[in-house]
């Protein structure tokens, strides 16, 4: 039976009640319970400027992705076909049994009889699913197909490429770059075409991340409205800050599952960042996505590793400051909230829960409003007031003189055990 209090699970986390509200669930019109995760870092992942993964990366991230429990895996951009069999088959060397999928561009001309070879030759390599995207002209996009390439044409060849590639007995998936840019009738008829024609997922493109969340869950639930049944996908990037919170509006609106990338990594802005995306719809909403969120940290550290992209300090999830605390009163509300048996009362979820640990640093902000004197009883110093003043001088000296702007728990206890050093405690 579903919680009374979602946003409460007592020792993990306590959100805002208001993601609860009737009128606020309300319009997410689409959210499904379960919601499916389809990595991209190895393949928009390595789009990003500077990184390239070798076979040996390839395989150790793929590792990690099934482990942590991704639903699908896509295949990274091979340069050629041998390349893709090689990857394939050390994929399965490495026991990577989680789906795999490719994507194709069927591209113009589109009377070009090549179209068929090259889809039976990646089926062939023995993958999982096969996702069609087509290239359509700027030309076409922008006049909305009004001129010799009419919406009827791109329906044909969408139901025929559909067609052939289910015949050869893979799953496949359609969709086509900067859907957020087609008029919202076409961007139906076409999803509506590659239903009819039996596509097993449908997918929606925000390539250059130019759709506000509100356009984004209209636009999926609009699209699932055409499509019935078929799981649609959304993927969308980063222009603008957006990508998890599109990424999240594109769930509310229906989509069943979501393109992901480690660290936000991608081309320009990134893509969505994956322990975001799934942080938050465990958490916040309640969605259950099978990723272990307690290896949310060792996958992020590693890509970042082989990637060699490190992830911004102030990230959130994963950042270097994520769970470290310096100012005063902060110190004062987490010694509440843990000498209370509550750590979820003063941070949004305990770090835990996605594999990290709470870290309490002293910097300028630490030394006035009672952190001092916190940190010392719980030490077991006895201290005067003269003492309190003579710990801080010290520290701010140390503080202003360290190059990262602030010191360690031991580093701060040496200089309190220096300061005080003939009323230094047992308990010390
Ligand atoms: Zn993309």
């Amino acid at each position: 039976m579903a919680s009374e209090r979602p946003w409460h699970v007592p020792g993990r986390w306590y959100t805002s009640p208001h993601n609860w509200h009737e009128n606020v669930r309300g319009g997410m019109v689409g959210l499904p319970r379960q919601v499916c995760v389809k990595d991209d870092t190895l393949r928009e992942g390595e789009e990003t400027p500077g990184v390239v993964f070798d076979l040996k990366d390839r395989v150790e991230i793929g590792v990690r992705l099934q482990d942590i429990g991704v639903a699908e895996l896509e295949m990274p951009m091979a340069s050629s076909l041998e390349e893709s069999a090689e990857v394939t088959k050390e994929f399965k060397r490495a026991g990577i049994k989680c789906r795999k999928s490719y994507i194709y561009f069927r591209t113009p001309p589109y009377e070009a009889s090549t179209w068929k070879d090259d889809i039976k030759r990646r089926i062939d390599l023995g993958l999982d699913h096969l996702t069609l995207s087509l290239s359509f002209s700027r030309e076409d996009t922008w006049s909305d197909f009004g001129g010799e390439f009419s919406k009827e044409k791109v329906e044909a060849i969408i139901g025929e490429t559909v067609q052939y590639a289910k015949n050869q007995g893979a799953t496949v998936g359609f969709g086509w770059p900067n859907q957020t840019r087609t008029y919202l009738d076409t961007l139906k008829r076409f999803h509506k075409a590659a239903a009819d024609a039996g596509v097993d997922r449908t997918q929606i493109y925000d390539s250059l991340g130019v759709g506000l969340p509100a356009s984004i869950r209209h636009l999926v639930s609009q699209v699932k409205q055409a499509v019935g049944k078929t799981p649609v996908l959304i993927h969308v990037h980063n222009d603008f800050g957006m990508a998890t919170a599109n990424t999240l509006a594109g769930i509310e609106g229906g989509a069943e599952w979501c393109d992901l990338v480690v660290n936000g990594l991608g081309d320009r802005g990134g893509n969505a960042s994956f322990e975001e995306v799934v942080s938050a719809l465990e958490i916040l909403y309640g969605v259950n996505t099978g990723i272990k969120l307690d290896r949310l940290y060792e996958l992020s550290k590693f890509v970042a590793k082989k990637s060699g992209v490190k992830c911004q300090p102030h990230k959130a999830i994963v950042g270097q400051n994520s769970f470290m605390e310096e100012s005063a009163g902060h110190h004062r509300s987490m010694h509440a909230a843990i000498v209370g048996g509550t750590p979820e009362a003063y941070v949004p979820y305990v770090p835990e829960t996605v594999g990290r640990h709470y870290t309490k640093i002293f910097g300028t902000t630490t030394m006035y409003g009672g952190a001092i004197e916190i940190q010392l009883d719980d030490w077991g110093f006895q201290y005067s007031v003269q003492d309190i003043e003579r710990v801080r001088r010290r520290a701010l000296k140390e503080i202003r003189s360290s190059k990262k702007g602030y010191l360690s728990e031991p580093e701060f206890k040496k200089i309190c055990a220096g300061a005080l050093k003939r009323k230094a405690a047992s308990k010390s």
